[in-house]
């Protein structure tokens, strides 16, 4: 009831240019973070036709989300354009992916390195709970390296039009509001690189009618827009290359775990890939300590991985929440850029892939496939269905973090809850078809007890340590 209210209001406040006002930075106001005033859309009814040429949409940023659009336009008829500053960019990420993505995106098998049916989730007290016993015979969690997936989905889009350019997006100029009706066009100002290393590359320009902003968490088409700033984790990874006979262990299974000692507010894990493993955690509270934790997550794991060899280390921000700003004129913010990765889980391939495809349909759409301008309403059609479809997981796994995430009782009663069955089905179906799972009523009322009982041992647990404590 109460989240059906909010879900309301949420939904009604997106006609505003600022979507989020609940979500804006907590440091920040709507008034000082945009100053101008607040507008209203028309619809798109007298968009004009185009003359001799089709719709030129340029998406910046070439990760799960600009692939995944760049094809989807391309496909439509539109004229595509894909600026992509590394072609081989090894983003620093985990790599897991729900088995949904590989049907929905046509993924072929061989760029899946693992296909992980075990996952242990260990407590701060190591113990540790084997989920995944209620998977099907076909169902799996993937394993990608992101350099794998990456290239795969822009070659995909490339094959269907796009014209890919290796170059770094600088900044565009955007049409002032008075010219928005005769659609001027935005011109993007871009450094191309010919592939040669040490290149400094050649300044170039590109005009176009749109722009996706597919670029990651520290996004600068969202710059460009004054999108506004969400609040980040920062999540640090090793990849270790452990000896072959540890690695039998981890062949289809992976680890995550809880405590103060790995984070104070997210998970580590370990995720096998191709011939390594991927060590990491995260945290939004305590970023300074971001190397403490991973020592800790390290140590946790350690006779698992004992003699393995550190073969890279990387770290990159995760958003926490959408940007208060995601689509302002002809100009949309899709995956990281727009700030969609789960709470709880950090899950953020999925559904940057799949906000740059609908962002793309409605782009699509919007423009008949190519013939006609396309103006905010278009666009804002795209937010509109995402946020229907995916605003109540994002609420849900936001409520999760905070009641289990938020002491160490709390985690033991986490993942003493992950040992029940209906529990586990229930989260790896929503898991791996990101479709909330119907569930069964009296399974339910059991689960609602055994949680609540779970939390009240908790609550007891951590008032006995408080007392020990003083
Ligand atoms: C350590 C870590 C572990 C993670 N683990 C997982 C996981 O296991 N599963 C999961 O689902 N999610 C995970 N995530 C989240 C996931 O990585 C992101 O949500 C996902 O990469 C978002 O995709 P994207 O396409 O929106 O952005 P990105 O993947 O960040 O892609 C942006 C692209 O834009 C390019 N770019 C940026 N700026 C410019 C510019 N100015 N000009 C041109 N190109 C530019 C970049 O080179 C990059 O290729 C993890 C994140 C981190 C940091």
């Amino acid at each position: 009831m109460t989240s059906s209210v909010v879900f309301k209001s949420f939904t009604a406040l997106r006609h505003s240019s600022i979507e989020h006002p609940k979500l804006i930075h907590p440091h920040t106001t709507p008034n000082t973070l945009f100053p101008y005033r607040r507008f209203r859309i028309t619809a798109s009814k007298s968009s004009p036709k185009l003359q001799n040429r089709n719709l030129r949409v340029a998406v910046i940023g070439g990760g799960p989300a600009g692939g995944a659009a760049a094809e989807t336009l391309a496909k439509g008829g539109i004229e595509t354009y894909i600026i992509e500053r590394k072609m081989d960019n090894c983003k620093p990420c985990g790599g897991a992916i729900p088995l949904c993505m590989v049907g929905e995106f046509d993924l072929p098998l061989d760029i899946i390195d693992r296909r992980v049916t075990k996952m242990k989730m260990i407590s701060p007290s190591n113990v540790a709970v084997d989920i995944g016993k209620t998977l099907k015979p076909h169902e799996y969690i993937g394993m990608v390296r992101r350099e794998v997936l990456d290239a795969y989905l822009r070659e995909r889009a490339s094959e269907n039009g796009a014209k890919v350019i290796n170059g770094l997006f600088l900044k565009m100029d955007i049409p002032t509001r008075g010219n928005e009706n005769i659609k001027t066009p935005y011109v993007l100002h871009y450094t191309e690189y010919d592939g040669k290393k040490g290149g400094t590359g050649e300044k170039k320009t590109l005009e176009v009618d749109a722009v996706i902003g597919a670029d990651g968490a520290n996004s600068r088409v969202a710059k460009s827009i004054d999108a506004g700033d969400y609040e980040y984790a920062i999540a640090f990874q090793e990849r270790i290359k452990i000896p072959n006979d540890k690695m039998v262990y981890y062949e289809d299974l992976a680890e995550m775990y809880v405590g103060d000692d790995v984070s104070p507010d997210f998970y580590g894990w370990v995720f096998p890939k191709c011939d390594h493993v991927a060590v990491g955690t995260g945290t939004v509270t305590h970023k300074g300590d971001i190397k403490k934790f991973q020592a800790a997550t390290r140590n946790r794991a350690r006779d698992k991985i004992l003699g393995g060899k550190i073969i890279r280390v990387e770290a990159h921000p995760i958003p926490e929440h959408p940007r208060p700003r995601r689509v302002l004129g002809r100009v949309a913010l899709v995956g990281d850029a727009a700030g969609y990765v789960t709470k709880c889980s950090g899950e953020g391939i999925y559904f940057a892939a799949k906000s740059g495809r609908m962002c793309a349909e409605a782009i699509v759409e919007g423009s008949e496939n190519g013939k006609k301008m396309v103006d905010e309403s278009d666009l804002r059609k795209y937010l509109e269905k995402w946020d229907k479809t995916y605003w109540p997981t994002y609420k849900v796994l936001d409520v999760l973090q905070k009641v289990f995430y938020r002491s160490n009782p709390a985690r033991e009663a986490f993942v003493e809850m992950c040992a029940d069955e209906y529990v586990q089905k229930m989260t790896f179906d929503s898991y791996l078809y990101k479709k909330v799972a119907p569930g069964n009523p009296l399974e339910d009322l059991k689960l609602a007890v055994n949680t609540i009982g779970s939390l009240v041992r908790a609550s007891a647990l951590r008032r006995e340590m408080e007392k020990l404590s003083v």
